[in-house]
């Protein structure tokens, strides 16, 4: 699995910057993760539009779906133009009227997840669980050829989700403040929260990212590697990891 970075901002984005948005891709799928504000002029820089296999969405505050609406339009002229026959399914829950959005006439079909099941794609196992957050949020755990990516979307430290993390091959974790904010946004994570979370799931490598706006976003890193022993990388647009 190859993750490529989207988008890495939490509430909105920084000039010539996207909020929430990663790419996965295997040998058989492309892959978006969240579509925030900025990810999809990201995206078509990597591929084209009728390329996408899926899209998952982990809930629907406008950091992880602002430009939605435009991508239901672009699958829309790839079906018109007859380079894509099939409708773009988009994932996302029912825990909100906004699901009914993810369908767009014939182009795009929404499809429901909840932590209940798995999804199944070409051999990719994809199943969820909730956290706590301000809204409905699902983490979602991609595993293909035994290779395991757990995206948390959005989530508070008192979310049970370190069994459901257990040994990823790389964790994406939000990391919306400094290790000396925990408690000020009750549905986020600290930097330490994140690497502790990683550490206790026994993830192999973890991807900060989900930014806050002011501070010198460089010294998460530091301060989660005083939490968690592996492999940390901080969220840049267009950097990838392989698994
Ligand atoms: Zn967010
Ligand atoms: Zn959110």
């Amino acid at each position: 699995m190859k993750i490529t970075v989207l988008g890495r901002w939490g509430a909105y984005p920084e000039p010539g910057e996207a909020t929430a948005g990663y790419l996965l891709e295997t040998d058989k799928h492309k892959i978006l993760l969240d579509c925030g504000s900025g990810v999809l002029a990201n995206l078509f820089k990597i591929i084209r539009p009728e390329e996408l296999t899926a899209v998952f969405i982990s809930h629907y505050h406008y950091d992880h779906i602002a430009d939605l609406g435009c991508l239901l339009y672009a699958s829309k002229f790839a079906m018109v133009f007859k380079k894509r026959s099939e409708p773009l399914p988009v994932y996302g829950h029912k825990a909100s009227p906004r699901f009914s959005e993810l369908s767009f006439r014939e182009y795009t079909v929404g499809k429901e997840i909840h932590p209940e099941i798995t999804v199944s794609i070409n051999d990719l196992q994809v199943s969820f669980r909730q956290t706590i957050h301000e809204e409905y949020n699902l983490a979602m755990r991609f595993e293909y050829q035994n290779k395991v990516l757990v995206y948390t979307g959005d989530l508070g430290p008192k979310s049970q989700i370190t069994d459901f993390c257990n040994g990823a091959d790389l964790l994406i974790c939000e990391t919306s403040l400094f290790a000396h904010e925990g408690g000020m946004f009750p549905g986020h994570m600290t930097s330490r929260e994140t690497a502790e979370l990683a550490a206790a799931s026994g993830a192999k490598e973890l991807l900060l990212t989900h930014f806050p706006h002011l501070g010198d976003i460089s010294k998460m890193a530091q301060e989660a590697a005083c939490y968690y022993e592996g492999k940390i990388h901080l969220a840049e647009i267009n950097k990838s990891i392989v698994i």
